[in-house]
């Protein structure tokens, strides 16, 4: 479901951006509302809905989210840590229904997890 996707149309260039990385497979950005002093956001460039989508099948690709989240974190200079959050479907507020990880740092961050 691409149509009306709005992180498919930031990778397709045709809503603006703040790009922090992209490679063939993936493209990182700037939250729009930061949470914390970094937030970046990264996404696979095929459209996954969320990790409840998340199959054997196309596991290597959030992987390799994850790797750019990790290689982004070094770029940012977040020495002292950050979180990954993916939220997935209502009840944890996912607003964008393509895959995304926050990357949230910069700061000490709160200790709530929910
Ligand atoms: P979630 O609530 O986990 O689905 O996260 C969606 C995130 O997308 C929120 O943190 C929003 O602030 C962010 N967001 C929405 N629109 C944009 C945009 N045009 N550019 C960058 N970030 C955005
Ligand atoms: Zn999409």
């Amino acid at each position: 479901m691409k149509n009306d996707c709005l992180f498919c149309a930031i990778v397709d260039g045709e809503i603006p951006s703040t790009k922090v990385f992209e490679d063939e497979l993936c493209y990182a950005f700037r939250d729009i509302n930061p949470q914390a002093p970094a937030h970046i956001l990264v996404v696979p460039k095929a459209h996954i809905a969320s990790v409840a989508e998340v199959t054997e099948e196309n596991a290597a690709l959030a992987g390799h989210c994850l790797a750019v989240c990790a290689k982004i974190a070094v770029q940012e200079g977040l020495t002292g840590g950050y979180r990954i959050v993916s939220n997935c479907g209502d009840d944890a507020g996912q607003t964008v229904h393509h895959l995304h990880f926050h990357i949230l740092g910069g700061e000490r961050l709160n200790d709530h997890m929910a």
